[in-house]
């Protein structure tokens, strides 16, 4: 069989060939180092044990004892699981195993047992595991015909396992014994893939126990949920560890809470924040700075309102697909409401092909209807003896006729969404006057606020939330114009992170599938955008990744991956193409050819949200703003009522200079009076008594307690605008 490596060479093997045959052929050293292989074939991939049969013809990638590749922590992880179950089974014999997957950073495994597991047994697990792992016992993987499988699995009457077979797809049931006995050592069922043996994981931790319901059910069995991670490294294991720890001194729901940022009150309702003048203040600074920069990029302002017509949203397509993650409709009138739910209940029965389109819920809405409007019931179910041409037909090839016949009837008095999107207000906005080619690219900005139902479950400080803001932007553009334009944005989304120190990022390109259905058929256009994103990235210089099938599905896409100080990752700024919108909206503008044609969309957020951003950043700073963003710069803080009258001028001064600060005449002493102050990270403190008001200067004080020595008051207000200016990154 022939196989690709990464670099682009191939090699002849023989049928049944593994993925260790392949790294002994490259170099002892790689043997070592192999724990998979990643192999893709017709643009799938799997990873797969490293010694079992490559399935034929493919390229392959050798996974090697990385900590810096999440397929290889993925196997890893996966592998630790199974043996952190097997320590618990060993010492809680009557543990059922229910589900253990790798996660994000770790891994969980589910487990039915009487007892609760507390933080007092991880040390005993961990030192059972640890026993597994000097073992370096080999994972086996065995496969049995589901016919034998099932009745194996009824034998040891574990009702999980029972199911999660059931949901297994294929007539080939696999388990992975961990050591070489099988029938005797540890097994589970398990798709695979691990690694080569229990030796390689090289770093572990057993961390936390929550609850949780099989299958996510809260009427279902209660288990208990054990979480752990592993890495091949103790150095990297030590790192993350001490991550974990920065960042719950870092977490934005406390800090946001001391610092008097935000807050979420729950009569006011969950997920909906209340911005604090504090809060307030960093966000209108970061909106406002933004602002320049698009008036310099030639963005044009817009405003739209916080709620649509459902009509719009029909014709946008985010109603109804959607409703599940959107809040309810607002409803002119009770009439209004039932007839949007007919149009919902004839559209889905056109979807499901009914062969009584107006039976079922459309009968028993039009029901409700007859008490609600009578007229207009008569007029639809016939009574009223008008003209067929108001009477929803029963005949489901007439179903597009009576979807159109209920909007019509929806023009006079329709509902309304919390808007879930910006584009279709933009889309309208651009609508509204002719364009000309020559009026291209039009680029309308909005901070725009939408609304997503968010399961109350997964509502999180800033960063999940119901209502949030967008920095958004919609850019209609002609072909030709869209690499220049995806270029800009780039750009922009890369001096936004940059402004604000986060200088560690990588992007993410979604592509299409050419073999999924669910992407737009538009091959040109999707040839020519992702050479676009790509000639945009590659100009850039960025590291950057492709992804196959992670496209939208009207248009290619780049996400923005950032690493704060601490290491962790976030997604941010998003940009992606659209070749839908202006189809759905039927949006033209005249070419030089004197005809109408197409605009491209470019949709394109920095921020993201300024919710979510203005949550991390007070993450990544540690609530410790840079000063031209802190929401207090400067405290001004007497030592005794003896300098009040100075210290009034020095505010006065301070404040005429633009520099957001306070003052604090209290009779506290000077000590208690700084540490406050430091504690609300306000970034200078300039302490007054008489020999500073007798010579016209401040005696300047930072927030990490470092006295800075005395200073005229003028230079520091000269270097404070400095500082502001560049803000806080020259030198
Ligand atoms: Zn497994
Ligand atoms: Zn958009």
């Amino acid at each position: 069989m022939h196989i690709t490596l990464p670099d682009g060479t191939g090699l002849e093997l023989p049928p049944g060939s593994t993925t260790a045959d392949i790294a002994a052929k490259i170099g002892a050293g790689l043997a070592r180092a192999a724990i998979a292989g990643k192999f893709t074939r017709d643009g799938r991939s799997e990873i797969l044990d490293l010694h079992r049969p490559l399935p034929g013809d493919g390229a392959i990638r050798i996974l090697t004892k990385s900590d810096d590749d999440p397929d290889a922590l993925y196997v890893l992880r996966h592998s630790t699981a199974h043996v952190m179950a097997e320590a618990v089974c060993a010492l809680f014999p009557e543990t059922k195993l229910v589900y253990g997957p790798p996660v994000e950073d770790g891994f969980y495994y589910d487990l039915d047992l009487p007892r609760s597991i507390t933080p007092e047994d991880f040390e005993r697990i961990e030192s059972e595991m640890a026993r597994i792992i000097r073992e370096d016992r080999r994972f086996t993987r065995v496969e049995m015909p589901r016919a034998d499988a099932m009745p194996k699995l009824a034998r040891e009457g574990n009702r999980y396992k029972i199911d999660n077979a059931e949901r297994a797809e294929g007539d080939v049931l696999s388990f992975y014994v961990t050591g070489e006995r099988v029938g005797q050592d540890f097994e589970d069922l398990c798709r695979g893939p691990h690694v080569p043996s229990t030796g390689v994981i090289g770093a572990f931790k057993v961390r936390q126990v929550s609850g949780s319901h099989y299958r996510g059910d809260v009427n279902d069995q209660r288990l208990q949920r054990v979480y752990g991670t592993a890495f091949f490294k103790k150095t990297s294991l030590a790192a993350y560890l001490d991550q974990i720890e920065q960042a719950k001194a870092r977490d934005h729901r406390v800090l946001g809470q001391e610092l008097g940022l935000f807050t979420i009150d729950p009569l006011a309702g969950s997920g909906l924040i209340l911005w604090k003048p504090k809060g307030a203040t960093v966000r209108l600074v970061l909106e406002e700075h933004l602002r320049g920069k698009l008036r310099e990029q030639g963005y044009d302002p817009v405003f739209t309102p916080h709620i649509g017509r459902l009509e719009l949203y029909r014709m946008s397509g985010h109603f109804p697909y959607y409703r599940d993650a959107q809040f309810p409709p607002l409803y002119e009138t009770d009439a209004s409401r039932i007839l949007n739910e007919i149009w919902i209940a004839l559209y889905e029965a056109d979807k499901a092909k009914s062969r009584d389109p107006l039976g079922g819920r459309v009968a028993r809405l039009l029901d409700e209807l007859r008490i609600a409007d009578p007229s207009r019931h008569a007029e639809l179910t016939g009574a009223a003896g008008k003209s067929d041409g108001h009477r929803l037909s029963p005949d489901p090839a007439d179903a597009p006729r009576n979807l159109q016949l209920i909007r019509d009837l929806l023009q006079h008095a329709d509902g309304f969404l919390l808007k879930p999107m910006n584009c279709p207000h933009h889309a309208r906005l651009y609508a509204s006057e002719p364009r000309s080619y020559k009026d291209l690219p039009v680029r309308l900005a909005e901070f725009g606020t939408v609304y997503r139902y968010e399961q109350s479950g997964e509502l999180s400080g800033l960063t999940r939330v119901r209502g949030f803001t967008q920095d958004d932007a919609h850019l209609f553009c002609t072909e030709d114009q869209l690499p220049d334009e995806l270029a800009k944005c780039v750009s922009l989304t890369r001096y936004v992170l940059e402004l604000l120190g986060l200088k560690d990022y990588r992007v993410r390109i979604g592509l299409h599938d050419p073999g999924d259905p669910k992407f737009i058929d538009n091959p040109q256009g999707w040839a020519r955008s992702e050479e676009a994103i790509r000639q945009a990235v590659a100009a850039s210089g960025m590291s950057a990744t492709e992804e196959v099938g992670e496209a939208a599905f009207y248009g290619p896409k780049i996400d923005f991956v950032v690493k704060d100080c601490i290491g962790r990752q976030w997604q941010l700024g998003t940009v992606q193409v659209d070749y839908n919108m202006a189809n759905r909206f039927n949006l033209t503008y005249i070419g030089p050819d004197n005809r109408p044609h197409r605009p491209v969309v470019i949709h394109r957020a920095p921020f993201g949200s300024l919710e979510r951003f203005t949550g991390i950043l007070i993450e990544h700073f540690a609530g410790a703003f840079p000063l031209w963003l802190s929401p207090v710069q400067v405290a001004v803080v007497t030592v005794s009522e003896k300098s009040e009258a100075y210290a009034r001028t020095v505010f006065d001064r301070l404040r005429a200079e633009g520099l957001r600060a306070v003052l604090d005449v209290s009779s506290e002493k000077i000590g208690p009076k700084k540490h406050r102050h430091r504690q609300e990270k306000i970034n200078y403190i300039l302490v007054v008594g008489e020999s500073e008001a007798a010579k016209g200067e401040v005696n300047v004080n930072d927030r990490d307690g470092r006295t800075l020595g005395n200073r005229p008051l003028e230079a520091f207000l000269d270097a404070c605008r400095k500082e502001v200016q560049t803000r806080g990154l020259a030198g």
